[in-house]
């Protein structure tokens, strides 16, 4: 296909009105449906740890990945203290290129999809890990990620109770609030960790410190749960109490990155985990039994920012949502960089090629 060669861009808000076009459930699910197509082809992807820089209050990441036909990476952030100026923990953005050329299909907010990716993750994996007829899930953090976490739930898995619990009071008033209107789904706010996991089949832990926290200890919890551990994603940041992990059954996203940053940097490096695509795929089980207790210990892989990507460039172009920008320089004699700058500077029209894209 022959096209201009302009760079799609979805700032914040295009993306936010694209996601309520679709709907946030049925975006979860379409979104969770790509994310599985993507693991179930894991062996044609080249994969690597997130590069990580570290500062006292937070952690900046680039997260890279390619099937050699895409190229996506993603920029996020990791910053517990921001609500104290006003700024959400995690903010993202991302490109997908196309490896042929090198050339930016687009390029997108991702911090909306980086709260989608993560809860379709979760729910794929408690899909394959929970017991059968699991209803009711214990919540603790409650925010920016806490919503998005209860609709995969509850589109996935069916889960129609969620107990929730957080430090602050106005972060669980805040969930009350904006799920309130959803069919199916009640929230009941608890005051107390303990509270929260009464009658829990899947717990969930959505916290953000920059510390090596104890959210749950092995007393609470109940054999046959599964937990879903999606706050501890950084080396020295976890919610499990190390005893909690020993005995476990525990699934991981991309074992050479989570050894690092997940609730498993406080076993042994050897110690034996199962990446989710095996589970995906039925090389392996994701509960062997009734009583045995699960752990997703999610800290976030590459993958899935791909596979958010590829869903909101397919979804914009069907929606016509976005606009096109000229994001890199595309001078119509491609050796004459130096032309077309000074056109540019003389307030010339520069024009743009038009190249064949996919
Ligand atoms: P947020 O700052 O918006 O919300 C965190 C909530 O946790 C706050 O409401 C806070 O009051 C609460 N909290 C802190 N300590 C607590 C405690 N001891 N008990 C109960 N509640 C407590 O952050 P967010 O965007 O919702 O992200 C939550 C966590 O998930 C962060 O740690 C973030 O890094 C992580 N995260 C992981 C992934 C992943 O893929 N695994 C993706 C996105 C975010």
């Amino acid at each position: 296909m022959k096209e201009t060669a302009m760079t799609r861009f979805l700032d914040a808000t295009d993306v936010a009105r694209l996601v309520g076009g679709i709907g946030v459930q049925a975006a979860i699910v379409q979104l969770a449906d790509h994310i599985r197509q993507d693991f179930l082809r894991w062996e044609s992807f080249e994969k690597s740890a997130r590069l990580a820089s570290h500062s006292p209050l937070g952690v900046i990441e680039l997260m890279p990945v390619t099937d050699g036909v895409q190229y996506a990476f993603k920029y996020v952030n990791g910053h517990p203290r921001n609500a104290q100026h006003a700024m959400p923990t995690v903010m993202a953005c991302g490109m997908l290129a196309e490896v042929e050329t090198g050339f930016p299909l687009m390029l997108a907010d991702l911090t909306l999809a980086t709260a989608l990716r993560t809860a379709a993750t979760s729910a794929l994996a408690a899909r394959a890990m929970t017991r059968h007829g699991a209803a009711t899930m214990a919540l603790i953090g409650n925010g920016a990620q806490a919503e998005f976490q209860s609709l995969a739930f509850h589109a996935l898995l069916g889960v129609s109770e969620i107990r929730a619990y957080d430090i602050d009071p106005h972060a669980t008033a805040k969930l009350v609030r904006n799920m309130a209107g959803v069919p199916g789904l009640t929230i009941v706010p608890v005051k107390s960790v303990r509270a929260a996991l009464a009658g829990a089949d899947i717990v969930s832990t959505v916290t953000a410190d920059k510390t090596r926290a104890t959210i749950l200890t092995p007393d609470m919890v109940q054999p046959g749960v599964h937990l879903n551990a999606i706050g501890g994603d950084c080396p020295g940041k976890t919610e499990l109490h190390p005893a909690i992990l020993e005995g476990a059954r525990i699934v991981v996203e991309y074992a050479p990155q989570t050894r690092l940053e997940g609730e498993i940097q406080q076993l042994p490096a050897d110690a034996p985990v199962t990446e989710l695509w095996q589970v995906l795929a039925g090389h392996a089980p994701g509960r062997a039994a009734a009583d045995e207790v699960t752990i997703f210990d999610s800290v976030g892989f590459a993958l899935e920012d791909y596979s958010a990507l590829r869903w909101l460039y397919a979804a914009s172009h069907a929606h016509h949502a976005g606009q096109h920008i000229e994001l890199v320089a595309m001078p119509p004699d491609p050796r004459n960089l130096y032309g077309w700058m000074t056109e540019a500077q003389a307030g010339g029209e520069v024009g743009v090629r038009e190249v064949a894209v996919a």
